[in-house]
C-alpha cells in the first residue's frame, strides 16, 4: 500500500482531534477527561519542538555563517533578507487595511454586543495591557539594547530571547570565519555535526506529529468559547482570514515568478510546517520543522536557510501585521471612531514595527497590538472585543508567518545562486527514523 504523505497524516490527526473534542463537549465531564488524559500529549509534543529551538538556532546559524567563509556574502544575504522581509510585511499591512476598509466589519457590531463583550473579557486582557505598558515605558532604543545579552547562558534559558541567541550565533560565526582555518576547523566540524543531530531529532519528533496535533486540537475544541461569539465576530474574522489567504497566494506567485517553482511544489514541500504552525500557534515551535522542510524539500541550501529562517521566525510576521491592522481598524469602527487617512498610514508603520517586535509564541500579536491602538488613539478596552476569537486567528496568522519565512528563504537563496534541487524527492520518505 502506498504510504500516506506526512501532511495527510497530520490533517487526519487534526480532524480526529476536532471530532473527539466535539464529542467530548456533549457530555458532563468530557472536557475534564480531555484536559487530563489527552491534552498533556499535545503539551509534550509542543515542548519537544520548543526544546530544540534554541540549540537549533545556535548550531544552524554558526554552521551557516561559517559555511559562507566570507563576511561580504553575509552582509549581501543579510541586506536582501531584511529588505524582502520588510517589503512583504508592508504589503501585508496594506492588504489588511484595504480589506478592513472595504468590508467595514466594525459597523456590524451592535452597541449591546460591544458592551457585553468588553464587560465579559475586560479581565482577560489586563495582563496584555500590563505587558504592553512596560514596553511602552521603555526608551526608544530599548529593542536595540535588548539585542545584546550580558550573559548568553541566561538568555538561553528562555525561548523569548531568540533574537539574543541569533545575535550571539552570528557574532560567533563571524569570529569563526575570521580565525585561521586550521584553528577553526574542529569547532566548525563540531557545529556541523551538532546541527545534523538536531535535524535528526526534528525527524524523530515529526513521527509523532499526527498524534501531537490530535491532542492539541481536541484540547482546543473542548476549551473554546461558545459558537455565538464567533458569529458576532464573523465579519471581522472573515476579513482577517481573507487577507491571510491573499498573502498565501502572493507568496505562491512570488515563488513562481522568481524561482520558477510550481505552486504545488512549494505547498507540498512546506505544508507539514504550515499544519504545525496552525496547530501550535507558534512560529518558534515550528522553526525546526520549517528549517527541515525548506532545506530537504524545497532545495534551499542550508547556509541560507539557517540564516534566513531563525531571523524570519522572530521578525517576519506578515500574518500578524495584517491581523493587527484589521483588528485596530475594526475596534475603531466598533467604537464609532473615524480614522483619518494619515492615521491609517501611521498604522502601516506601527503594525510593521509591532509585528517585528512580537515574540514567536501564541498570542504575542495581541500584546503588541496594544502599541498600535495606543498610537492611533483607539481605546485599549477594544482588546476585550476581539479576545474570544483570537486563538483561531492566531493559528491562521502563524501559518502565514511561517509560509512567508519559507517563501523568502527561497527568494534569497535564488538571488544568490543557492537554490538547488530538494534532497528528498518524495516529501515523506525521510520520516522513517533511519
Ligand atoms: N503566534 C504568532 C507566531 O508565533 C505570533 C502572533 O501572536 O501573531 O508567529
Amino acid at each position: 500500500m502506498k504510504k500516506l504523505a506526512l501532511h495527510w497524516k497530520i490533517l487526519l490527526g487534526m480532524l480526529f482531534g476536532v471530532i473527539l473534542g466535539l464529542v467530548m463537549t456533549t457530555f458532563e465531564g468530557g472536557k475534564e477527561l480531555v484536559q487530563d488524559w489527552v491534552k498533556p500529549f499535545g503539551t509534550i509534543f509542543i515542548n519537544a519542538l520548543k526544546l530544540i529551538a534554541i540549540p537549533l538556532i545556535l548550531a544552524a546559524l554558526i554552521k551557516g555563517v561559517s559555511d559562507l567563509k566570507d563576511i561580504s556574502k553575509l552582509s549581501k544575504m543579510g541586506g536582501r533578507t531584511i529588505g524582502i522581509y520588510i517589503s512583504t510585511t508592508i504589503i501585508a499591512v496594506t492588504i489588511g487595511l484595504f480589506l478592513v476598509n472595504m468590508v467595514n466589519p466594525g459597523y456590524s457590531i451592535s452597541e449591546n454586543t460591544r458592551q457585553e463583550m468588553v464587560g465579559n473579557y475586560a479581565d482577560n486582557t489586563t495582563q496584555y495591557k500590563e505587558t504592553a505598558k512596560a514596553q511602552k515605558e521603555a526608551g526608544p532604543l530599548k529593542a536595540l539594547e535588548d539585542l545584546v545579552p550580558e550573559n548568553i547562558f541566561s538568555s538561553a534559558t528562555s525561548n523569548r530571547n531568540m533574537l539574543q541567541i541569533i545575535f550571539f550565533s552570528l557574532f560567533f560565526g563571524i569570529g569563526l570565519i575570521l580565525i585561521p582555518e586550521d584553528k577553526g576547523s574542529t569547532v566548525k566540524k563540531f557545529f556541523d555535526g551538532f546541527n545534523e543531530v538536531i535535524l535528526k531529532m526534528v525527524d524523530l519528533i515529526m513521527l509523532a506529529a499526527p498524534y501531537g496535533v490530535f491532542a492539541l486540537l481536541a484540547a482546543l475544541v473542548v476549551e473554546s468559547p461558545s459558537i455565538d461569539l464567533f458569529k458576532a465576530l464573523g465579519w471581522y474574522s472573515l476579513t482577517v482570514i481573507l487577507g491571510l489567504l491573499l498573502m498565501i497566494i502572493i507568496y505562491i506567485v512570488l515563488v513562481f515568478v522568481f524561482t520558477k517553482k510550481k505552486p504545488n511544489f512549494f505547498i507540498n514541500g512546506i505544508s507539514p510546517a504550515q499544519l504545525l504552525a496552525f496547530s501550535t500557534s507558534s512560529s518558534a515551535a515550528t522553526l525546526p520543522v520549517t528549517m527541515e522542510r525548506v532545506t530537504e524539500h524545497l532545495g534551499v541550501e542550508e547556509e541560507v536557510a539557517s540564516f534566513v529562517l531563525p531571523i524570519g521566525a522572530t521578525i517576519n510576521m506578515d500574518g500578524t501585521s495584517l491581523y493587527q491592522a484589521v483588528a485596530a481598524v475594526f475596534i475603531a469602527q466598533a467604537f464609532g471612531m473615524d480614522l483619518s487617512f494619515s492615521t491609517q498610514l501611521g498604522i502601516i508603520a506601527t503594525a510593521t514595527l509591532a509585528s517585528i517586535g512580537s515574540a514567536a509564541v501564541p498570542g504575542a500579536g495581541m500584546v503588541m497590538l496594544v502599541g498600535v491602538l495606543g498610537y492611533a488613539g483607539i481605546p485599549e478596552a477594544g482588546l476585550a472585543l476581539i479576545f474570544a476569537v483570537d486563538r483561531p486567528l492566531d493559528m491562521s496568522r502563524t501559518t502565514v508567518n511561517v509560509t512567508g519565512d519559507a517563501a523568502v528563504s527561497m527568494l534569497v537563496a535564488k538571488s544568490i545562486g543557492k537554490l538547488g534541487e530538494p534532497k528528498v524527492k518524495n516529501w515523506d520518505d525521510n520520516y522513517t527514523g533511519k
